[in-house]
């Protein structure tokens, strides 16, 4: 006689659980996925929640482990959409972030990455726009970063460890750049129109490989090859990708920036951030 997996009394032959038993697990993992998505979502702290959680888990007699995970993945998918939604503000950042702490997420631990769990990455990045958008001073930590010479009057917002630079070929290449996705969609503070979408699909062409830096100023490169900076009063003209960022200017030409940013696709952090600082400057 088997043992029934969620409240371990006796099961039936060859049964590991009660159709009610495993039911009611069900219903729970429904109910603590929706409930911390709207925490995230509309307003709420941990402290809001928490008891919820702990009688959701005893109703469906479910383990701790399996609680953890998938109130982490709720939150992340919940968060994620949240950051490209609107801008998050520090306030906002900060409420999360007790949602994150008290559902037991890791920060900086290798499970965020193997997991790609990109929610509260994508929130840092948010709160670090709806600063760059309402002019307030960005927190830049420089540390192991490439230094650019900047002018008295510039600061710096943002930097990638690792970035391809690729640039537009008209013929179709051996070496075309497979991971650069399709522009990006609605759903954004800044939105992106349907002219952006092209009817061809464009081919590119890796050309170096360095650090990208933006400040309140210029896009800077820093490259195996080759190191140059494009001032925004420069830039004519931004195309979004997912992974990555098109920028053209008068001479030349378009060049993409593709950020290797742990997986993530930061596409509608840097096309939303430019876009701005762009605006801003001409
Ligand atoms: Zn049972």
């Amino acid at each position: 006689m088997g043992r029934c997996r969620f409240c371990n009394e006796k099961a039936g032959l060859f049964q590991d659980s009660h159709d009610a038993c495993m039911r009611g697990a069900e219903t729970s993992r429904v109910a603590l996925g929706l409930l911390v998505s709207d925490a995230v979502k509309s307003g709420k702290t941990f402290a809001d929640i928490s008891h919820e959680i702990d009688l959701l888990k005893q109703e469906g007699k479910l383990e701790t482990s399996e609680v953890r995970l998938l109130l982490i993945s709720a939150a992340d998918r919940a968060s994620q959409e949240y950051a490209v939604h609107a801008p998050v503000t520090q306030e906002d950042f900060e409420r999360i972030f007790t949602i994150y702490k008290g559902i037991g997420y890791e920060f900086g631990s290798q499970e965020i990455k193997g997991r790609s769990w990109y929610g509260f990455p994508s929130l840092a990045l948010s709160r670090i726009m709806y600063r760059v958008l309402h002019g307030e001073e960005v927190e830049y930590d420089a540390t192991g970063k490439m230094s650019f010479h900047l002018s008295h009057s510039e600061q710096p917002i943002f930097s990638t460890g690792r970035a391809i630079l690729a640039t537009f070929r008209d013929v179709a290449s051996r070496n075309y750049y497979q991971s650069v996705g399709m522009p990006i969609g609605g759903g954004l503070y800044y939105r992106i129109g349907a002219a952006t979408t092209p009817t061809h699909q464009t081919s590119l062409v890796p050309s170096d490989e360095g650090e990208i830096l933006l400040t309140t100023e210029a896009l800077y490169f820093g490259g195996l090859k080759s190191t140059f900076k494009i001032p925004y009063g420069s830039i004519l003209r931004l195309e979004p990708f997912t992974d990555g960022i098109g920028v053209f200017q008068s001479h030349g030409v378009g060049k993409v920036f593709v950020p290797d940013y742990s997986g993530m696709e930061i596409g509608w952090f840097l096309y939303n951030v430019l876009t701005f600082l762009v605006n801003k400057t001409n």
